[in-house]
């Protein structure tokens, strides 16, 4: 193979590498904040569970204060009865005796439904509280391979820097400067394999001479279409016989 070629796919498999490093770093803010995002979506969870509970406390407090009123009154029209001169006056304590009674029963049916309610919240509550636990240490696990995995990428774009330079160094100027203006217009791409008679990038169809060129790998040649340098990748030699099925020719 042409060496500047050689070095030219190398250069390529090096800006690949280190865009995709850099992509990944340079999502490493929004992962994070996607992961407070969730951190806090479960506290608010734990926050309104929380409400929720003393919300039906609260509730059940006034329901309690009614029945006490009710009571009070209860025992007062209790005293009268036993203080009553005619029947008249008898019927009237103890009809309100009566409405007094019913409004007791009333309002502790509430407190009971209250008091129902309160298993669930509160089971609801501690459900909010250990989701958020695991949500924590989800968040804490994400955070340390976060940290980890910046560390790799960082190793790696330094890495594949120092070897660049070294390949930038004995690279043709004249190709050089092709890779980097047909790189600019073409996503970060300037290299494409030929294969099956086309470029396999633009999938543009090439000439077969200049497909029988690029088989050769001995020059430098661009594809018409998208301008990008072609070269041909020979199948290795199989190592063991290879026992995939083949087409029937
Ligand atoms: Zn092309």
């Amino acid at each position: 193979m042409h060496p500047d070629l050689e070095r030219l796919i190398a250069l390529q498999r090096l800006d690949t590498t280190a865009e995709a490093a850099r992509r990944k770093l340079a999502d490493e803010p929004e992962h994070a904040k996607v992961l407070e995002a969730r951190l806090e979506a479960a506290r608010q969870r734990v926050a309104a569970a929380k409400t929720a509970v003393a919300a039906n406390q609260a509730a059940r407090r006034e329901i309690e204060k009614d029945v006490a009123m009710h009571q009070s009154r209860l025992s007062k029209f209790r005293e009268t009865a036993m203080a009553v001169k005619t029947n008249v006056e008898y019927h009237a304590v103890q009809k309100e005796i009566g409405y007094a009674q019913g409004e007791i029963k009333t309002l502790e049916d509430k407190v009971l439904e209250r008091m129902l309610e309160a298993d669930e919240l509160s089971s609801a509550f501690k459900k909010a509280e250990a989701d958020l636990v695991a949500e924590q240490k989800a968040a804490d696990a994400e955070r340390k391979a976060i940290t980890a995995q910046h560390a790799e990428l960082q190793a790696s774009v330094d890495r594949i820097a120092t070897e660049r330079a070294a390949l930038v160094a004995a690279l043709d100027k004249g190709l050089l400067a092709m890779f980097e203006q047909v790189a600019r217009k073409r996503n970060g791409i300037a290299v494409a394999e030929a294969r099956d008679g086309v470029c396999s990038i633009c999938h543009v169809r090439l000439r077969p001479q200049v497909f029988n060129s690029v088989r050769r790998n001995d020059s430098i040649l661009q594809c018409d279409h998208c301008n990008r340098i072609l070269y041909f990748a020979h199948a290795p030699a199989p190592a063991t016989p290879d026992t995939s099925p083949q087409p029937a020719s």
